[in-house]
């Protein structure tokens, strides 16, 4: 495989914007993409930021900011999730807006790709509080939103109840339920079965593929996870039901390390125990989230935040496969250590998408007013995801370059064309 040059040293290799832009120059320039394309597909079609005025429970009013970036329209309505998180910022939603356009036309469903986000702690405020900032948040995005135009879901710190307080704040607006108009909602909202699950199925449906590519037997595999949210504590269920052993898991509170296993169903009922976290969960020895990353383990799969595999650290990773659960969990430098050092890395919009494809099950779903059965979804699921690992598996090959390029590759491939055939109005 050739080795990937390091982005260059002008580079913020701490801004996910800068290193979204890192591979798809190197993408572009496999792809002899003429520059009034790589600027039309680098921009963004529409970036709005939002004032979330609400009254807190003790009577006071806070000002929130909400963002909604929406990256590409050309492949359709434009699609992604929401995050709530105190370090949501412009640069990070608009790489995170860019990787849903690439990770749809990976998958080649008929969206386009946003993100959105609100800059708040969710642990700060109460349930009533969280309701008022999504129902205003969508109240000052109708124009933006829609079913056939913009179409949110979840992401880091926002779940089914607040797509379902989304949706019924859209369709109040509109007279009538529009269901279609945010992905990821409660089932009796008209939520798709194997939604919820579907990110962390991904996880292991494309782990699986990897294993097969480098001969690794499943039984057994050690797996370190990062991350015990929707992603990571899923993916770690699937891990576990195929016979691999998930040696470390983590959350904000830290890393939890036992060698010989751990019981992930006990993890997940800690958890429950105690207020959403991991801490002090007992079976296994403490460590610290950087110290997972390092550990010594078959597949590594990072399924928090950005920037977590870094050129700081880089070097240090002994895992032999890397599965991008997070969005963007690797810079741009970190790519080429890691391609030095033989680690067949997953990337994020090709291992992550198992979400976004049930979204549009959903959405599918919705439109026709007809729903699937879990086994239906799962089964489409493990098709879309394994056709997607095929074909930028073949792309990689094609171009002598990583898994990572070859999904761009791919992508904009995909993107582009459908450019070129609508044209430019204007
Ligand atoms: N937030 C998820 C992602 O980053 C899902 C997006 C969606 O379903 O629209 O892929």
């Amino acid at each position: 495989m050739k080795y990937v040059e390091p982005a260059p040293i002008n580079r913020n290799d701490d801004d996910p914007f800068e290193s979204m832009m890192s591979r798809f120059e190197i993408a572009a320039d496999i792809l002899g993409l003429d520059s009034g394309t790589f600027d039309y597909l680098k921009t963004p079609q529409m970036q709005v930021t939002v004032s979330i005025p609400i009254k807190l429970d003790d009577g006071t009013i806070k000002v929130f900011e909400g963002l909604r970036i929406i990256h590409s329209s050309v492949r359709g309505p434009s699609k992604g999730g929401i995050r709530f998180h105190p370090d949501v910022n412009v640069q990070e939603v608009k790489a995170l807006a860019a990787w849903m356009t690439w990770k749809c036309a990976v998958v080649n469903i008929p969206f386009g790709g946003a993100k959105g986000g609100i800059i708040c702690d969710p642990r700060k405020l109460t349930k009533v509080e969280l309701e008022k900032i999504t129902r205003r948040y969508t109240g000052n995005l109708l124009d933006v939103f829609g079913p056939e135009r913009d179409i949110p879901a979840p992401d880091v710190n926002t779940d089914e109840q607040i797509m379902g307080w989304i949706m019924d704040t859209y369709s109040m607006h509109i007279r009538h339920t529009e269901s279609a108009v945010v992905t990821g909602k409660p089932g009796n909202l008209g939520g798709s079965a194997g939604r919820r699950k579907a990110t962390g199925r991904g996880v292991r449906i494309v782990s699986e593929a990897a294993m097969e590519q480098i001969g690794l037997q499943p039984e057994g595999a050690k797996i370190s996870i990062q991350g015990f949210g929707n992603v990571g504590a899923v993916a770690a269920e699937e891990f576990s039901e195929i016979g691999a052993k998930v040696v470390a898991i983590s959350d904000v509170t830290g890393g939890y390390y036992n060698p010989a296993g751990i019981d992930i169903e006990h993890a997940i009922r800690h958890r429950k125990e105690n207020d959403g976290l991991l801490t002090d969960f007992p079976g296994a020895e403490k460590i610290s989230n950087e110290a997972l990353l390092e550990l010594e383990c078959d597949i590594l799969a990072p399924c928090a935040l950005e920037n977590v595999i870094n050129r700081k650290n880089a070097d240090k990773i002994k895992a032999k496969i890397i599965i991008e659960g997070a969005n963007g969990p690797t810079t741009a430098k970190a790519d080429a250590i890691l391609d030095k050092k033989g680690i067949l890395v997953v990337p994020d919009i090709l291992a992550n998408a198992g979400g976004v494809s049930v979204s549009y099950f959903e959405w599918v779903q919705n439109r026709i007013g007809y729903y699937w059965s879990e086994d239906d979804v799962n089964e489409r699921l493990q098709r879309i995801l394994t056709e997607a690992y095929a074909s930028v598996r073949k792309r990689s090959e094609k171009h002598n370059v990583n898994m990572r390029i070859g999904a761009y590759v791919l992508a904009i491939e995909r993107v582009a064309n459908a450019l070129k055939l609508r044209g430019i109005y204007g």
